[in-house]
């Protein structure tokens, strides 16, 4: 097995609906980001996956978060933007963009302070 990562920011602002304590009011962030793929074969070339690719994917991604106030994304109508389910949804959107047989999106961590981090994942 193969695994990649690469790594990008997001600055956005939040609000968590809900919370009791400092976090319900909106406040920002320079989110962290790192992607993890996985991959059980090599192409022709020798690569899981050319980090250009997943470069692009990733950044499509992030520019849609970056600098938007978070909690107005359809994705976040219903849930809370928090660092957890910001990690799923990036998770998602770079699976859709770059999944194919034999590779796969293991892990996203959205750090949102340089000692606090989320990640969701999939073996
Ligand atoms: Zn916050």
């Amino acid at each position: 097995m193969y695994e990649l990562k690469v790594e990008d920011a997001f600055a956005a602002a939040h609000n968590l609906r809900g919370y009791e304590g400092q976090c319900e009011a909106l406040h920002g962030h320079n989110w962290k980001v790192e992607v993890v793929v996985r991959a059980d074969r090599l192409d022709d070339v020798g690569l899981a996956v050319d980090f250009k690719e997943l470069k692009e994917a990733t950044q499509a991604v992030l520019d849609e978060l970056d600098h938007v106030y978070l909690n107005d994304l359809p994705a976040f109508k219903d849930e809370n933007p928090s660092s957890e389910l910001i990690a799923r949804y990036i998770f998602e959107e770079i699976a859709r963009r770059v999944e194919r047989e034999g590779l796969w999106v293991h892990r996203v961590t959205a750090w949102e302070s340089d000692k606090a981090c989320a990640s969701y994942l999939r073996d």
